[in-house]
């Protein structure tokens, strides 16, 4: 029987989630379904960083990093996503992009097993993980050059294939940017470690989307975005996760906020206890800030109540496709079990740019990913299921149309 868009309104009625919708600001007329590249604005982040800029700054001025607590808020924000990640407490920094943070996170856990076992030096990943990954792994294995290099698996089939008595840290993004397909974080780790290996995990695509479980794992380091899933803002810092087993693992990037005693203004550079020696220079506070009013929201959620949602909305959007376009040349490249995707759905179409560029001059945004991929994701918080019944309503009249077939859908922006 075809799904109606009452049955979806019924879904609504029904949703424990359907509340947090409130607490964020989305411009009318648009079905968004690109939170997984931009989480959507908290309603009440204009307020708080006005606040920030005309009181902590603009009245108490350089007393603010005391009294505002602006000095330890990498580590009060950590405190506060740890919980998100399954991470305990003083173990987790908001600081820096992911792509600084997997840089220190590799080098770190390069540096354990060269004073444990100096012949492991290859780090193994993905061939089809995030770019900025291979080219931070890649830098860091040309740079150190003592035998260092970046091997490349095609999937979980492959990754046994590539541990190894040299094998040093495998790093993974637990769900693929691309295709949404899901790695098993707890039984990867153990697959690791018993190769004698560390794992970095990216969990780019998951915080804050679905429950995760890194102590629980064992897991060594892991890295992650904030203006994703946890809402924080264009650009905001990311996080950086250290098993307290690894408490005294060593970062290259040794700069004045990860020194013990940083006022002290020291010769000599002593890391400090913990996760905070990950730190490096002067954070950026407003944008931190931003990242806390994400969190306001993230952590009165619960995350296996997001899971499910995020589950049944894509089983929802995918029902409806495989209803509407039968006859279009689209096709799901997320793989379908559950236990096996992400948070978003992704499809190949021959003209995946213009479709994507069509459907946004409607108000619903996807996006493109090369080389032919449409990427819908799916944000439980403020996501209905009337806007995947009408984000499906309209990719089935933009394919049937062929409304995607006009000049100005084929112009590529800088950012796609
Ligand atoms: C989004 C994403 C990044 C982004 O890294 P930045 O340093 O914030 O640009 C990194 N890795 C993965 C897996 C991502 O999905």
């Amino acid at each position: 029987m075809a799904l109606t868009r009452q049955d979806c309104e019924r879904l609504d009625a029904e949703d424990p989630l359907a509340g947090s919708r409130d607490a964020f600001a989305l411009p009318d007329g648009v079905v968004y379904l690109d939170g997984n590249s931009l989480g959507a604005r908290p309603r009440h982040a204009a307020a708080r960083v006005a606040d920030v800029v005309e009181r902590e700054w603009g009245q108490d001025l350089i007393g603010s990093w005391n009294t505002a607590g602006w000095f330890d808020l990498p580590v009060r924000l950590g405190d506060r996503l740890a919980p998100l990640i399954g991470g305990g407490p003083g173990s987790t920094v908001v600081t820096d992009t992911t792509s600084a943070n997997l840089f220190k996170a590799l080098a770190a856990a390069l540096a354990l097993q060269h004073d444990a076992e100096p012949r492991r030096t290859v780090v193994v990943s993905e061939r089809d993980n995030f770019p900025t990954d291979l080219y931070i792994a890649k830098g860091l294995t040309d740079l150190l050059d003592r035998g260092h290099e970046l091997r490349l698996v095609d999937g979980p089939e492959d990754l046994a294939g590539a541990l190894d008595e040299r094998t040093a840290v495998v790093t993974l993004s637990h769900v693929n940017y691309r295709t949404g397909a899901l790695w098993d974080l707890a039984e990867v780790t153990r697959q690791v470690h018993a190769a004698g290996a560390l794992v970095v995990w990216d969990l780019a695509h998951s915080a804050g989307a679905l429950p995760i479980d890194l102590l629980g794992a064992d897991a060594d380091l892991a890295v992650g975005c904030t203006y994703k899933y946890l809402n924080g803002g264009p650009g905001a810092p990311a996080f950086l996760w250290v098993n307290p087993r690894h408490a005294d693992a060593r970062q290259p990037l040794t700069g004045w906020w990860g020194h013990a005693r940083p006022f002290a203004m020291e010769d000599a550079y002593e890391p400090a206890p913990g996760v905070t020696r990950f730190l490096g220079g002067t954070q950026p506070v407003v944008a931190l800030t931003l990242v806390g009013c994400g969190l306001d929201v993230a952590e009165r959620a619960d995350l296996a109540a997001v899971r499910a949602k995020s589950l049944a909305l894509g089983d929802l959007f995918l029902a409806l496709v495989e209803e509407r376009c039968a006859d279009e040349p689209i096709s799901l490249v997320t793989p379908r079990q559950h236990d096996r995707r992400g948070s978003h759905l992704t499809f190949s179409h021959p003209e995946a740019y213009a479709v994507v560029q069509a459907l946004i001059a409607r108000g619903v945004v996807g996006d493109y990913r090369e080389p032919d991929c449409l990427r819908f994701g799916l944000t439980p918080l403020y996501l209905r299921f009337v806007d995947v019944y009408d984000a499906v309503e309209a990719i089935a009249d933009v394919l049937a149309t062929r409304a995607w077939d006009d000049d100005r859908f084929k112009v590529r922006s800088a950012v796609t």
